[in-house]
């Protein structure tokens, strides 16, 4: 069976988890820890960094920080993961789902206006499949009407946006280190990225359960005590280990998905060429990081019968988020506003076709074939 995904391996993974064991300084913040911070203050660059367990953790650090309250109300696009609203829906906001682009499956910006309300206290853009939104409207209308914006840019590490890394652009950012994004810290893992000078004194606070910790240990206060609220959102010194061997390799990580990607999309055009299959759209304004290849069948039922064919010649494909303002928890914490022109009909076509770091042409061959071979089977 071709999987869907492999996490990515670098090779030096097990010399610096041994070294993390042998020390003895496994809690969070350790010599690892910091270095990967540093690596990302450094090469994002980025005011201040924090390692998280996750990206749901960093999100959520992100909402405290931006001192979300019942009945704010937070735009963000319905068709993401789960965690883009838990994380407000948490403080007690309402979630107010926007349009998304078919070129891009981003956020509509020129829909978000119309969705300010009174209460609206920020944006969360989705830098999906890590192709950017168009982050100079979004921070355009932000300025206008006095918003945060908190860039969810889980898939987006080594993408950029008119040369600027994601998760730099907004006033905070978070970056996801899950198994199955291109870089992970052992499984599990995230990254909160502080682009607003303000925040960094309270988001350390925060995330070392509400205490002034970070400031003792750096002797900046003789004992610590609790000082605000918080919770426990440090990864513990074997995530960083694995984290940091992956950041080692980041650009060869990054190059080899893009070859990966650029394969898909020279076999797969001419499909697309006959207008059988959409490919996605990568605006001119964006670096992407090859986080995902995906194509688009004609509609629903199509969709259906080619994973199927592909699950007949052991090939995992697989689709994407059902829109969360279809969602049982969706519908009670927040309301489309607008009208759903796009959000459901093409997350409906969407397929995601195999990919990892190091997938060889082989492998690739074998699903752009297996594509083809649909497509002759039903026409
Ligand atoms: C993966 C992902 C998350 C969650 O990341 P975790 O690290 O698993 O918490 C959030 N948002 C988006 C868009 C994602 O793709």
């Amino acid at each position: 069976m071709i999987p869907f995904n492999k996490p990515p391996v670098t090779g030096v993974e097990e010399q610096y988890i041994k070294q993390a064991l042998e020390s003895n300084k496994l809690s969070g913040d350790g010599p690892f820890g910091k270095q990967c911070q540093e690596w990302f203050e450094a090469n994002l660059p980025a005011k201040k960094t924090l390692l998280t367990p996750s990206c749901t953790a960093a999100l959520e650090l992100a909402a405290i920080l931006i001192d979300i309250q019942p009945g704010d109300e937070v735009i963000m696009p319905s068709y993401t993961f789960v965690s883009t609203s838990n994380a407000f829906v948490l403080r007690g906001a309402k979630i107010v789902f926007v349009d998304i682009r078919p070129d891009t499956m981003n956020i509509d910006e020129n829909l978000i206006e119309a969705a300010i309300s009174p209460n609206t206290r920020a944006i969360v853009p989705v830098h999906y499949a890590g192709v950017a939104c168009e982050m100079d409207t979004i921070m355009d209308i932000a300025g206008l009407h006095n918003l945060y914006v908190v860039e969810d840019a889980a898939q987006a590490m080594m993408s950029s946006y008119k040369g600027r890394a994601l998760g730099t652009v907004g006033h905070l950012g978070a970056f996801s280190f899950h198994e199955t994004k291109n870089y992970t810290s052992g499984g599990e893992g995230g990254l909160l990225i502080i682009n607003d000078e303000r925040f960094v004194e309270r988001a350390e606070v925060i995330r070392e359960k509400g205490t002034n910790r970070s400031q003792f240990f750096r002797g900046m206060v003789d004992k610590y005590q609790w000082v605000d609220i918080g919770s426990s959102y440090l990864p513990s010194e074997l995530q960083a280990a694995y984290l940091w061997a992956q950041l080692e390799h980041a650009t060869e990580i990054n190059e080899s998905r893009l070859n990966a990607w650029q394969y898909y999309w020279q076999h797969l055009q001419p499909l697309a060429e006959e207008g059988r299959i959409e490919l996605s759209t990568i605006p001119d304004s964006c670096l992407h990081n090859a986080h995902m290849f995906y194509l688009k069948t004609a509609e629903l039922d199509e969709r259906t019968a080619l994973l199927q064919h592909l699950k007949s010649r052991d090939i995992l494909a697989v689709f994407h988020y059902v829109p969360l303002h279809s969602a049982k928890a969706g519908a009670a914490f927040g309301r489309f506003h607008g009208e759903d022109c796009f959000t459901t009909s093409e997350s409906e076509r969407l397929v995601r076709l195999p990919m990892w770091f190091g997938i060889d042409e082989v492998i690739q061959k074998e699903v752009v074939d297996a594509i083809y071979e649909f497509y002759v089977l039903i026409s």
